[in-house]
């Protein structure tokens, strides 16, 4: 199998030269493991802090001159696990990053390609999907009527929190980089009002969201982190709620950024902000597949995809999240069924 290797921990932007690759013969599958050919592999942009030594978190580093790995979907090619046969779709959180892959079948789950395309496993039916969801339903707790925030909108995540948020009667703001970006949450993702933050400061972000909700954002979902998280902390309600999913704006920074000066904010207005990991939600998944695979089927939710084509292209598909290249949840085409 060929396998994409991280050749150097990157200090700030990742770059090409960061990653190598190497090609390496693969034991057979013993007892409970399966052989998969990988079709389509995730980049996201958790694996950045996956490359820095030594830092102490919920998923351990890459190791230098190792394989990377990550979220895949593929096709079960020899199974000695009775869960899987020959030719069964699987996706999983291993495999990712080469063309073929042996692992444990309990990493794997099976998926209907008639369902939705087998990419939107990767996507809105799979990880980032229910962390959208969980980080509305689970922390957010919607109320119809009121106003939702949503940084990185345009993205995986992003583009599915906004559309449930308007799904539960909500109205929503969502902030992405691009003009593009822009016009789809508003024309396509039924997006109240939608920011290119990169027009902005603290100050006219601020004024901005009071126009759209003059008595405040009662939740916001936090994808990015900086100058929106500040504009927010000036125009949270009484009472609002943060689902913090992530803040990609900070994790190719070599050091930490001053935090915002108006953090006192969370006191005076009884703010309630909570971090997530969806890997500590995966008893839900039933629950997020019941509600959010019949809103695909029925032409309710959109989801946009950026496709990049072959193995080779994976280290630019995951450079290119740092660059705000992705419409949508960026994917590695590997192979076709
Ligand atoms: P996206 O599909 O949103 O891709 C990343 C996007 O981030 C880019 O397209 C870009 O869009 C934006 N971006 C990149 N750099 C910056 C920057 N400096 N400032 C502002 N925006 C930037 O990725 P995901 O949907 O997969 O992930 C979104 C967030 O959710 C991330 O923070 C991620 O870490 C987090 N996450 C957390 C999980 C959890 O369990 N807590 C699980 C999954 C994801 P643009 O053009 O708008 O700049």
């Amino acid at each position: 199998t060929r396998q994409i290797t991280l050749e150097d921990y990157p200090a700030g932007m990742p770059a090409p030269e960061h990653f190598g690759h190497r090609t390496v013969d693969l034991p057979d599958p013993q007892d409970g493991e399966v052989l998969i050919r990988v079709l389509w592999m995730s980049v996201d942009p958790y694996m950045r802090g996956r490359m820095r030594p030594n830092v102490k978190s919920y998923i351990p580093p890459f190791q230098k001159g190792e394989p990377l790995d990550g979220g895949a979907v593929g096709q079960v090619i020899k199974s000695k696990d009775p869960k899987f046969a020959e030719g069964d779709f699987v996706v999983g959180f291993a495999g990712g990053w080469r063309d073929h892959h042996v692992g444990p079948a309990s990493a794997y789950t099976k998926v209907d390609p008639n369902l939705a395309p087998l990419s939107a496993y990767l996507g809105v039916l799979g990880m980032p999907g229910l962390t959208a969801w969980v980080g509305l339903s689970q922390i957010i707790k919607p109320k119809e009527g009121e106003v939702l925030y949503v940084s990185g909108a345009a993205g995986a995540v992003g583009s599915l929190a906004c559309q449930l948020g308007k799904h539960y009667g909500m109205t929503v703001m969502g902030s992405a980089g691009s003009a593009e970006k822009v016009e789809w949450l508003e024309k396509e993702a039924g997006v109240d009002k939608a920011f290119n933050y990169k027009e902005h400061d603290v100050v006219s972000l601020t004024k901005a969201i009071s126009e759209i909700a003059p008595k405040g954002v009662d939740g916001y979902f936090e994808n990015v982190g900086g100058m929106q998280l500040e504009a927010i902390l000036n125009t949270v309600a009484f009472g609002g709620r943060m689902a913090f999913c992530g803040m990609i704006s900070g994790y190719n920074n070599d050091k930490p950024e001053p935090g915002p000066s108006n953090l006192i904010n969370i006191v005076g207005r009884g703010v309630m902000i909570q971090g997530f990991i969806v890997s500590n939600y995966m008893n839900l998944v039933p629950q997020f597949a019941a509600e959010v695979a019949p809103l695909l089927a029925a032409g309710k939710v959109k989801f946009e995809e950026t496709i990049y084509e072959g193995l080779d292209k994976a280290p630019d598909a995951f450079i290119g999240l740092f660059r705000g290249e992705n419409f949508g949840k960026a994917v590695v085409k590997i192979a076709e069924p």
